[in-house]
């Protein structure tokens, strides 16, 4: 059984690119550069809560750090350094394979979004694994949810509800005759970090879509203190197309999680602004901030018909 020491050297011990002091002594010494403001966020995942404890660890690995990635990019900030705090149980402690194949994972994921891994704490005990990530912005510019105003675009970015489409399918709750799509959100999400440099300055509020569209919008409309319309026939479209009954396909649309595209909201007359960042990723401007009753959000169909959001299936994740 390779002792704690041991596991750090060969796994966690990597070059740093833009770090003072790494992995090896008793802290990591890392310096912003002038006139930017740290932005920090940590996530943990704990087996069979987060993840299934025999999920491939690669994806694993990957999504650990992934997931932190994109509360960055809600922020509009830039990913710089991490630290990984880990509980191995003693078999997962002796199995090279599993161990290798999670750092794979975990590091492509650092490559991509140039992050310096510089700490951690590792231990054992069930698996659980917690990421705090360092990110920079310039001052003052950093996305909030409480900057939203009435009167403002709502858009999201790429195709949510596919992630939840995948773990449904994986659940047996539907049978997806092309899974591949739906499995690779849910396993290998590609945090939007360019979009969210590129809406500073743009958009007024920003979140990432973690807990699901409506659950996430609401926290925005919380914080800003105002409701939301939403057309349907606006929305991405994806989930609705992977060959899933029409109630399960909605609810994940509306309120599946772990899909991590951006959901931000931004004054009309940055639309045209806005459409040009399409090159990016796909963007969908899905409805209308308003200054009804704080947090309710009305969903409207393609004959402008509001619809209760229980009867769209939004209980099935509640
Ligand atoms: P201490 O006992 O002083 O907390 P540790 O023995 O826990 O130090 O860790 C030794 C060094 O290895 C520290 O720099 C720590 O940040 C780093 N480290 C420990 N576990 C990990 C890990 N899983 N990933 C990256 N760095 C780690
Ligand atoms: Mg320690």
């Amino acid at each position: 059984m390779p002792s704690e020491f041991d596991l750090i050297a060969r796994y966690f011990t990597r070059p740093t690119r833009h770090t003072t002091l790494g992995v090896g002594d008793d802290c990591a010494l890392i310096s912003p550069r002038p006139g930017m403001e740290l932005v920090v966020s940590s996530d943990m995942l704990v087996a069979d809560t987060h993840f299934f404890a025999d999920t491939d660890p690669r994806n694993l690995g990957w999504k650990t750090l992934a997931v932190n990635v994109s509360d960055l990019a809600a922020m509009g900030a830039e990913p710089r350094w991490a630290t990984l705090a880990l509980a191995l149980p003693a078999p997962l402690a002796a199995d090279e394979a599993w161990l290798q194949a999670f750092c794979d994972g975990f590091f492509a994921c650092a490559e991509a979004y140039g992050v310096d891994v510089v700490g951690g704490d590792t231990t054992r005990g069930p698996l659980n694994l917690c990421v705090t990530i360092f990110g920079e912005v310039p001052a003052g510019q950093a996305l909030r949810r409480n900057g939203a105003r009435a009167g403002d675009d709502i858009w999201v970015s790429g195709t949510p509800g596919m992630a939840a489409l995948g773990l449904a399918h994986l659940q047996g709750r539907v049978s997806l005759v092309h899974p591949e799509s739906c499995l690779d959100a849910l396993h290998k999400p590609q945090p939007r970090i360019a979009l969210g440099l590129a809406l500073r300055g743009l958009a007024h509020g920003a979140i990432d879509v973690s807990d699901g569209l409506l659950a996430d919008l609401g926290h925005i409309l919380a914080a800003s203190g105002l409701a939301a319309c939403l057309h349907l026939p606006q929305m991405p479209s994806a989930a609705l197309n992977q060959g899933a009954p029409a109630e399960i396909a909605l609810s994940c649309l509306l309120a599946g999680g772990d899909d991590y595209e951006l959901l931000f909201t931004a004054p009309l007359g940055r639309r045209d602004t806005i459409q040009q960042l399409e090159h990016l990723c796909p963007l969908h401007r899905i409805g209308t901030l308003t200054s009804g009753s704080v947090g309710e959000i009305q969903l409207l169909d393609a004959n402008n018909i509001s619809v209760p959001l229980a009867q769209r299936g939004f209980d099935h994740f509640a």
